[in-house]
Order: structure tokens, then sequence, then C-alpha cells
């Protein structure tokens, strides 16, 4: 736990304890699923040079050893075509010893994800870019695979004092395809209220003033301060903005969190979550692959 400032009466939602707790649930279903002769096995297509790409998935690969689930870079060079690239998803698809596939972003010029996310094999596809799985997102009809982000705020409310979160008005800032949509489709499919904000709304501290849950996902750092807070508030902080070196989330932690009943840090809030998200669903790909390969 962090400590709080003076001031603070807010209850820190904790991403990093909850990030270990789950680490330690997926390497129980990786063992058991070893016992079944399965090893989850997750492809990153990494096409080019780009250096925080590099990291991030180094991080994943890092990860996956932790818990038990193979994780493999494919390195394309900067100058693969649309068509090799279809090619190699097209591969991963039908190998069945992967389980996950992801096209790391962001791709190269003239390659570009709205054209190629298609192509990712649905099953497959962990982080939920394919069409399909955007679709069945939309329709709230309980995708298997939630994107990372997304997913990590909602495991994040589980656990909060607002669950469940049925009938709640919920105020999300940002509508971004790959966080704010998303977060506002999964707040609908259990039942809140949304609002969903953007840098076009009028009067933005209204629509938050209203909310017992605030999501917010802007990039915008210190956008957000006690005045946009009701009281008693959960507030989830997704933004990541690094200046001078430091992270800085979209919420004024020290004046949000003396009138917020609980919030999250930044760092240590959604970011811990969003990569055990995502493994939590390679394990579920190859549970179910598995399965279906059995029968
Ligand atoms: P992310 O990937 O973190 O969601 P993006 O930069 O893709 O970030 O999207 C930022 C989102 O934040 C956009 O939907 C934009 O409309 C919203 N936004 C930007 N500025 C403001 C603002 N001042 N108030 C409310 N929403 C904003």
């Amino acid at each position: 736990m962090q400590a709080p400032t003076w001031s603070a009466v807010a209850k820190i939602l904790d991403g990093r304890a909850l990030a270990a707790e789950l680490r330690a649930e997926l390497g129980a279903r990786t063992s058991a699923l070893a016992e079944r002769n399965v090893r989850p096995r997750l492809v990153v297509a990494l096409v080019g040079e780009d250096p925080s790409s590099l990291a991030y998935v180094r991080g994943l690969e890092k990860l996956g050893a932790q818990i038990g689930i193979a994780v493999e870079i494919d390195r394309l060079p900067a100058a693969t075509s649309e068509a090799a690239l279809r090619a190699a998803l097209e591969g991963y698809g039908r190998d069945v010893t992967i389980h996950g596939v992801i096209v790391q972003q962001p791709l190269p010029l003239p390659l570009s994800m709205r054209r190629i996310a298609d192509a990712v094999p649905p099953a497959k596809d962990v982080d939920c870019a394919h069409p399909l799985n955007q679709a069945r997102l939309a329709f709230g009809s309980g995708s298997r695979f939630v994107p990372a982000t997304p997913r990590a705020v909602m495991l994040l409310l589980e656990r909060s004092e607002k669950w469940p979160l049925r009938g709640r008005n919920a105020t999300v800032i940002g509508r971004s395809s790959v966080v704010g949509l998303p977060v506002g489709m999964l707040l609908l499919a259990c039942d809140a209220t949304i609002t969903m904000t953007h840098s076009k709304t009028a009067d933005l501290r209204a629509h938050a003033q209203r909310a017992e849950i605030l999501v917010v996902a802007a990039g915008i750092p210190n956008l957000i301060d006690e005045s946009y807070v009701r009281p008693g508030a959960t507030v989830i902080d997704v933004g990541t903005t690094v200046i001078g070196g430091r992270l800085r989330g979209d919420v004024d932690f020290e004046s949000a969190s003396a009138v917020a009943g609980e919030i999250t840090p930044v760092p240590g809030g959604v970011g811990p979550l969003t990569n055990v998200a995502l493994m939590r669903n390679v394990v579920d790909a190859a549970d179910s692959l598995s399965q279906f390969k059995e029968k």
C-alpha cells in the first residue's frame, strides 16, 4: 500500500498487489494445463525496430517466463509487405501449438493496423484487434478477448466498493478506440449508466461531478483535480505521460484523493495489470483451444 498523504481520505486501489495475486492465479492455471501437456504460447509479430516496442515485448517475455507462458517474438523486417504480414498471421492461425497472436503497434508505414486487423486469427486474438472481436465487445455479448487496458480497469472495479456496478453512474473521460470506448461498453455491459466525454465535451466538470465511478483516459496530466470528483467516488486513472522521466497520470492524485472514496495511483494502478490481463487472455485461449482439440 502506498502511504496516503495527510489530507487523503481515499482508499488506494493497489494495482501491483492485485497483479501479484493474478500472476499467482495464472501460474496455477498454467501448471494445470501443463498436466494436460498444454503449454500456452503467445506469438508477437514485431515489424521493424521501434525501441519502445522492443522494450514492451521484452517485458511480456519476462512476465511469460514467470507464469509459464512461452512468449515468442517474431521479428519481421521493417520493409515487410502487407501480403507477407498477412501470410505470417495466417501461419500462426494454422499452428495448433500457438494460442495467442498479437501484432505489436505502431506498425511502420505504409502498414496500418486498421488494414491488417482482420488477418489476426480470431480465436487467438488476445488483444481484441480483429473487427469480429471488436464487434462482440460492442454487442456486450461477452467476447472472451477484452483488450488489456480496458480489462485492467474492470479488474480494479471488480475489487472496488462500487461493485456490482448495476445502476451506478459512471463517467468516462476519453473515447479512444483502445481505452475510453471499450471501457464505456464494458461498464454498460455491467449495467452502469454511462456518460462518455471527450475533447469536445462542454462542461466536463459537471459530467465528472455526477460520477460514482470516474474513469480518466485522456492523456492529459493533471486534467482532473478535486473539483471534478464527487465525494466518495471511485477514480480510475488510465493516463500515462512521461514528464521529466516520471510517469504522470491524468488525475492530480494529491488533490483528488482528498475527496474520492477510492483511487488508483500512477504508477501502481492500472499499469501493472495490463500485461497480466493480456496473459490471462492467452491462458483462456490455450484452455479453450486445447479442449477443442481434445474433442
Ligand atoms: P488513450 O489511448 O490514452 O485513450 P488518445 O490520445 O488516443 O489516448 O485519446 C485521448 C482521448 O481523450 C480522446 O478521446 C479525446 O477526445 C479525449 N480528450 C482529450 N482532451 C480532453 C479533454 N480536455 N477533456 C475530455 N476529454 C479529452
